[in-house]
């Protein structure tokens, strides 16, 4: 099953003369292991999208389903909607929003401790993921003390603590310069082969549109899916 289907999502703010429509009709499947691009001018309602996906609000018409369970609507299967994103969805911001009194192991532990995981295994696990994202000899550190892009590292380690299937990203990127930012998205890149979890970024940088598997587009809350997008499958 995909992680991730919208089927025919369409997403209405307001209403009457004041309404508007951000999404219309978005279909799409994004599969385990897969990284995804999202691409499109400001107010295309690509933060929609990730909104709708990351069970942040509800669609006006149409399915989100999540790893084969409808997440959507008054017939939802997945019981509690908080419980379910925690487990199952993986959130990264343009801000990297870290605690800002905790340091970077207590900010991954903290992820941990939500889900109920503590003690030996949840430390063993935060130094694996710190580890994982290159950032384990910054984890006595405050927030304050790190570089725009060991804050990010520390929330990709953060966003992966409880192994979501499904990571979504909204411009990651943003905020570091070309080179970090690259980085960064080699992570992401990384992250959707080693874990198997789809990924979803919402990007403008053009120079790193080569690390995704595929690349869609929104234009006034419409999405499609630029052809040939380098599939990973067969060409490793
Ligand atoms: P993008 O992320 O591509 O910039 P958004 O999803 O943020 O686009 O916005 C899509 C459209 O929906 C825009 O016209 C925006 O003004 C509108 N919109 C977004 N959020 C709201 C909201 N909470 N209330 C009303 N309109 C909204
Ligand atoms: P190995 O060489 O042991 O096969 P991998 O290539 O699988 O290692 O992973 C390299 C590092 O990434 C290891 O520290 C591993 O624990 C970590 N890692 C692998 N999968 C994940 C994951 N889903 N979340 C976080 N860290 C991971």
């Amino acid at each position: 099953v995909p992680a991730l289907e919208l089927r025919g999502v369409s997403k209405v703010y307001g209403s009457g003369d004041m309404a508007v429509a951000a999404l219309s009709q978005v279909n799409v499947q994004l599969q385990a292991g897969q990284m995804a691009g999202l691409l499109g001018p400001s107010g295309a309602g690509k933060s929609t999208l990730l909104m709708m996906a990351g069970l942040l609000d509800e669609p006006t018409e149409g399915e989100v389903w999540l790893h084969g369970q409808l997440a959507s609507g008054a017939r939802a299967t997945i019981g509690d909607h908080r419980a379910f994103r925690r487990a199952c969805i993986g959130f990264v911001f343009q801000k990297p929003n870290l605690i800002p009194f905790l340091t970077g192991l207590e900010n991954v532990l903290l992820a941990l401790d939500i889900n109920g995981q503590r003690g030996a295994p949840a430390s063993a696990r935060a130094m694996e993921l710190l580890n994982y994202l290159e950032v384990a000899h910054r984890r006595d550190n405050l927030p304050s003390q790190l570089s725009g892009g060991e804050q990010q590292r520390i929330a990709i380690a953060r966003a992966l603590a409880n192994r979501p299937p499904l990571l979504l990203a909204d411009e990651p990127t943003a905020a570091l310069d070309s080179q970090r930012g690259r980085q960064v998205m080699t992570l992401f890149q990384r992250v959707a082969k080693d874990t198997g979890a789809a990924v979803l970024v919402v990007t403008h940088d053009h120079r790193s549109l080569d690390l995704f598997d595929r690349i869609f587009e929104m234009d006034d809350g419409c999405l499609t899916e630029r052809p040939g997008g380098s599939s990973r499958t067969g060409t490793e």
